[in-house]
């Protein structure tokens, strides 16, 4: 397999929900030992500062996937759950989950009613969330208890990781955003030894859930420049919207999404050094929907802030798909940003 397949298949592989993504922490902060001064905050958002001088710029990439809670056993032995972040419920039956246990990972179904049984008029609408259940194969809540189940323990996708057709589409779960955690970790990996700014490599917690951990690692960094990497949404598909929202086509930089109006200049200014650098980019929009940087740009006296997004088809399920050129393009445009992001541009950016 190739080395950064490999590396992308560990990082989806790791089980994080909102409020328990200690796991993904504590293999980020494994790998970026030795590149970076790595903190964390009280929340569990991880912090990797490289350099010491100019402006601060904070990249965030947040670690939690959505997934779901378990809430109750009933007497028969299936189990009740909270989703945690953001489900379309259409997408959530009748596939594989994995139950995080203090012992071990049990497998479960999402149940559904076989289509005889389920009136003409019914099957055209999607089944109430709150109508699901999981079935891990078992007879009785004593059985399942017995497997090491407990009310709030965390489920997730289960996951498959497959390279398809040409080799440059990739699927997983977790791609959002696990591809934006790669992302900021090889930005740290790759930075040679920095004079110029001092960059926060930040992994944050609980976006899913409303950008929580954003909002305390950004009190702690106190950004000048702040910019969130997480997943986007591709329209390449069927039915999509024309909008230019494309697999391969490089990292979406966002001209608007509900939680942040990116600061014009500084988004000028990336879009020149893609421009300049011939790094392809695309100028999306998400009218519904928010990333870390919402967050991001409104601690202390605020900081300049954007949002890049690396295109996903299929977004929030199991089965997401993104283009490997995708991820390295990110990589580099972010690299290049640094590298040119110095007190006099701040500056420049700053002035009216
Ligand atoms: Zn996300």
């Amino acid at each position: 397999m190739h080395a950064s397949h490999s590396f992308l298949k560990t990082i989806t592989s790791i089980p994080g929900v909102p409020g328990n993504e200690v796991q993904v922490a504590r293999y980020i902060k494994s790998e970026l030992e030795g590149h970076a001064d790595i903190t964390q905050d009280y929340l569990g958002s991880v912090i990797a500062k490289k350099g010491n001088l100019g402006p601060k710029i904070m990249i965030a990439g947040h670690m939690d996937e959505i997934g779901l809670l378990i809430t109750s056993i009933t007497k028969e032995g299936f189990l009740k759950f909270q989703t945690l972040g953001s489900w379309f419920s259409q997408v959530m039956l009748a596939q594989v989950w994995d139950v995080i246990t203090d012992k071990a990972t049990v497998k479960a179904v999402t149940g559904v009613k076989p289509p005889h049984m389920i009136p003409v008029e019914q099957r055209k609408q999607a089944l109430p969330v709150e109508q699901m259940y999981l079935d891990i194969g078992v007879a009785s809540k004593e059985e399942a208890e017995a497997l090491g189940i407990r009310p709030g323990q965390m489920v997730v996708p289960h996951h498959v990781f497959e390279v398809l057709g040409n080799g440059k589409y990739l699927l997983s779960k977790a791609w959002d955003n696990r591809i934006g955690c790669a992302v900021v970790m090889e930005v740290i990996r790759r930075l040679d030894s920095n004079e110029r700014n001092t960059v926060y490599g930040t992994f944050t917690v609980q976006e899913e859930v409303g950008l929580r951990g954003a909002k305390t690692s950004s009190y702690v960094v106190h950004p000048d420049i702040a910019i969130a990497v997480d997943a986007g949404i591709a329209a390449d598909v069927p039915n999509g919207d024309a909008i230019e929202q494309s697999l391969g086509k490089g990292p979406q930089i966002l001209l608007y999404d509900s939680g942040l109006i990116p600061n014009r200049k500084l988004r000028r200014f990336v879009i020149d050094l893609a421009e300049q650098e011939k790094i392809p980019y695309q100028e999306a929009y998400i009218p519904k929907g928010r990333t870390d940087a919402g967050n991001m740009h409104l601690a202390h006296q605020g900081a300049l802030a954007l949002s890049i997004t690396i295109p996903t088809r299929h977004l929030h399920s199991h089965t997401s798909i993104i283009h490997h050129d995708d991820y390295e393009h990110t990589i580099r445009l972010l690299l290049k940003v640094i590298e040119k992001l110095d007190r006099k541009r701040l500056d420049q950016l700053l002035a009216d």
